[in-house]
């Protein structure tokens, strides 16, 4: 196999050194004095400050609110504790422009599945080097897209799509993606996706009859994979499919582990668990010294703390008791399953639900109101504080469809029309699937500011950043 001379694949390091004109681009402006305040709030209690205010402010739709520096410290987690393997963050998880400029000015590289998505990241600033199109089955027009803007980068698993990318993007890169065992997973994607093992001699060998370049293997081993050993061992497997390409003649350079690391860290599994399991099958099959270049393409890991869903009562009644349940309230909420919790459905999440408690009355002022709702936030933290009782209930999105329930067996306290819930960890798969079924409105964003920009900034962003100057323009738009 003859590895093009060509720089088709960044490779570089994640965070470069920024000259200095960009760097005085892309900082925050100087007026924006809530940064430092900001920073010293804990997270979760700026949220439920941000939500609370929005209510003060008579909102009446659901809307989210969107915390960007949690995608940066999931990304710098994720550098400190896997450093050799390069994140491409999977746009399809969440498109959220804001959240892909923060994520391509921190230096990530993108996975994208569509043209458009290409397209998203691209306007962005991000070069072409810096993108797998990693879909299996692609388009064969989103195929000419790619090789028009030089992503060359991509994903087979079958002769059928070997033979599509040699006709439509002759010099595209290839990484033929694995089927690995995937059934410790949330959801599963080796039904369709992958070719087993002993396909791979073929598939090979139809790629160097068609003149394509292969570079390496990809595999995913389900979303939301919560089985530290499944990652470890679909790098054993992948290591295999170099060694049958070494047997061939063959020398690949790139490995592609994925996705499927949850979005946040629970008592039985963290992602520094997941990391300690990869690293040493990593260092075994792939240490540096090979010259294989480790990648991987999170999605929910990055960006599923990002967004945090606040939505109204708008409806109350009494269910009868049935042979399955006892008599409860009904709640209505103004976003779901055809929305945000779509996710529900195709995701298989199980969102938790939390009464957001009013905001302190303005007269005692704006120090005590902003101490009173980080002591609610602290409480609602810790599991409710003092929590009124709670009673079973079902929980049902806004749409005239039977189906279009969020929980048929909740507890919450009792609850009036308009009084406020909201839902933690809804970044990953939740509005990116969401529709206006029945007119409904997805929810509106909130962003909250940026603790800083990087420093130092990435340089691989081409120079008319689109993604700096949204950022830009959100960190300005913040501090008015
Ligand atoms: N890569 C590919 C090819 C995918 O299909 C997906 C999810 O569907 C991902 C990465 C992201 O997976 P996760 O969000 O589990 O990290």
């Amino acid at each position: 196999m003859i590895l093009p001379s060509t720089k088709s694949f960044d490779s570089s390091p994640s965070v470069n050194p920024l000259n200095a004109n960009q760097l005085h681009k892309l900082q925050p402006p100087p007026s924006q004095p809530q940064h430092a305040a900001a920073q010293a709030v804990p997270n979760a209690k700026r949220i439920l400050q941000q939500m609370q205010l929005q209510v003060q402010r008579g909102a009446e739709e659901p809307f989210y609110v969107v915390d960007l520096n949690s995608a940066v410290e999931r990304l710098q987690l994720w550098r400190a504790l896997l450093p050799d393997v390069q994140p491409f963050y999977a746009v399809k998880c969440n498109p959220d422009a804001l959240l892909l400029s923060t994520l391509a000015v921190h230096g990530a590289s993108f996975d994208c599945a569509s043209r458009a998505e290409m397209q998203a990241v691209l306007d962005l600033g991000v070069p072409a080097s810096r993108i797998v199109y990693a879909n299996p089955c692609k388009q064969p027009s989103h195929v000419r897209f790619a090789r028009e803007q030089g992503v060359r980068l991509t994903v087979a698993d079958s002769e059928a799509e070997l033979r599509k990318v040699a006709e439509h993007h002759p010099g595209a890169e290839l990484l033929l993606r694995l089927a690995v065992d995937d059934s410790q997973a949330t959801c599963v994607m080796s039904c369709k996706y992958g070719a087993p093992p002993a396909e791979m001699p073929a598939l090979l060998a139809t790629a160097t009859q068609l003149g394509l370049t292969v570079r390496g293997v990809s595999f995913h081993v389900g979303s939301g994979c919560f089985a530290p050993g499944a990652y470890a061992a679909a790098v054993d497997r992948a290591a295999e499919v170099f060694e049958l390409a070494r047997a061939a003649g063959l020398e690949m350079d790139v490995l592609d582990i994925g996705g499927g690391f949850p979005g946040r860290d629970t008592a039985a599994l963290s992602f520094a668990d997941i990391a300690a399991a990869l690293r040493p099958s990593l260092a075994r099959h792939f240490p540096p010294s090979s010259g294989v270049r480790l990648i991987a393409e999170p999605g929910r890991y990055l960006v599923a703390q990002s967004h945090t869903l606040a939505v109204n009562v708008i409806g109350k009644k009494r269910a009868p008791s049935t042979a399955d349940l006892p008599a409860h309230d009904m709640y209505f909420i103004n976003d779901g399953l055809y929305g945000s919790f779509n996710c529900v459905l195709y995701d298989h999440a199980q969102p938790g639900v939390r009464v957001l408690p009013p905001a302190a009355p303005a007269a005692a002022g704006a120090k005590a109101a902003e101490a009173a709702a980080a002591d609610e936030a602290e409480a609602a933290a810790a599991g409710g504080g003092e929590a009124a009782a709670e009673v079973p209930c079902s929980i049902w999105g806004p749409t005239c469809d039977g189906l279009d329930c969020i929980a048929k067996e909740a507890r919450l306290p009792e609850l009036q029309v308009g009084d406020w819930l909201y839902y933690d960890d809804m970044g990953a798969y939740t509005a990116a699937a969401g529709s206006n079924f029945n007119g409904m409105p997805l929810p509106d964003k909130h962003y909250l500011p940026l603790h800083s920009m990087p420093v130092p900034i990435c340089s691989h962003l081409q120079p008319a950043a689109g993604a700096a100057t949204l950022l830009n323009n959100h960190l300005a738009a913040a501090a008015r």
